[in-house]
């Protein structure tokens, strides 16, 4: 990890695309203190200028893969910005193109990027922290109820579900993923992982809103109309204190993994998407490995935020919060590349 173009004797401020959840990233920022730079794409702007308090600058481009153009590096570079990921910046502006393209520092480990995007690495990062995951099946071999995933699809977009083999046949086409449909509850916990401290907390939890699996129950029963698993939005989650151990104890492995593997690892914020089953087990089938959209249910902070920080403390203030903190120890290096 490196400073890169950072001057750590000036202030720093917090650079995000408006998408995702910027407007979190932004007024995290602005509740620690620090300044804020907005890249919005022009179509946007008129929405992007209602909350127009939360930037104190605003670069308009036209595509968001803009921000690779030298002209507006340049210039959050001389804003000393750091550029906060998040899951539309990834889609938009494409995690090779950061990796190789990007000179403004940005916060987090651009190595995760290849695990996080690729589902064979992300295996093999689950199986290293020892989670529990849903058994894969080949076409050939897929038995019981399974959810049939598409490569690269976004937010659960094209996913159907079979009973076994013979339901694939005609419909199983090269580089689909199928998986065991684990039946419970969907869980996802928010985490946050600080170089700095070297704690993992859980800042929220969430469900999402996907359409149409949670509209079927409506049709009482009587429909046969196929699951969909398209996200419309979230919803928020208070767990069972008795499951707060199983967790913590998730996070801790995940994170522990991540730095075997792709050292220095997690920095920052990180979601572990998973099923609780009646047996209450956690069944993980999936990692984000930056802020998640979840998060925008607690911009005001959460029942676990508030019980460790006793502020209204939101991921986006988090993540300021863990830049203040690291100029002002001089240990930014631990956390941008
Ligand atoms: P994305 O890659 O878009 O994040 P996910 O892998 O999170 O998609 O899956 C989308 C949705 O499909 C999940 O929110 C969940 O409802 C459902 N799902 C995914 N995998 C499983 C599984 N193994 N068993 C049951 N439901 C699953």
């Amino acid at each position: 990890m490196t400073t890169l173009a950072l001057d750590t004797g000036k202030a720093v401020r917090i650079a995000t695309i408006a998408s995702h959840s910027s407007l979190q990233i932004l007024k995290g920022a602005k509740d620690e203190g620090l300044g804020t730079v907005l890249i919005c794409k022009k179509e946007r702007a008129k929405t992007y200028e209602r909350y127009g308090h939360l930037a104190d600058k605003t670069i308009l481009v036209d595509e968001f893969s803009d921000i690779l153009d030298q002209k507006v590096q340049d210039e959050l570079i001389s804003e000393n910005s750091v550029i906060v990921p998040h899951g539309s910046f990834v889609e938009y502006v494409g995690a090779k193109q950061i990796e190789s393209r990007l000179n403004v520092p940005m916060f987090g480990n651009k190595r995760m990027f290849d695990w996080e995007s690729d589902r064979t690495l992300q295996k093999k990062w689950l199986s290293e922290a020892g989670v529990r995951m849903p058994r894969e099946f080949t076409k050939d071999d897929a038995d019981g109820l399974c959810i049939v995933k598409l490569p690269g699809a976004k937010g659960g977009k094209g996913y159907f579900v079979v009973k076994g083999k013979d339901e694939l046949k005609g419909l199983y086409m090269e580089g689909m993923t199928i998986q065991e449909y684990v039946v419970g509850a969907t869980v996802y916990p928010h985490y946050f992982y600080s170089p700095l401290t070297g704690e993992t907390e859980l800042m929220s939890v969430d469900k999402r809103y996907e359409t149409n699996a949670d509209g079927l129950s409506r049709t009482g029963g009587g429909s046969q109309v196929e699951p969909t698993y398209v996200v419309c939005g979230n919803m928020p989650i208070v767990l069972r204190e008795s499951l707060l151990p199983r967790v913590f104890e998730m996070g801790d492995r995940v994170v522990e993994a991540s730095r075997k593997l792709f050292s220095p690892g997690i920095v920052g914020p990180f979601c572990i998407e998973t099923v609780c089953t009646d047996s209450l087990e956690f069944v993980v089938f999936e990692v984000s490995a930056r802020i998640v959209a979840g998060t925008n249910l607690y911009i005001d902070g959460s029942p676990y935020t508030a019980l460790k920080y006793g502020e209204s403390m939101s991921t986006g203030r988090r993540i300021a919060r863990e830049i203040k903190n690291a100029v002002s120890s001089g240990r930014i290096e631990m956390l941008v590349s």
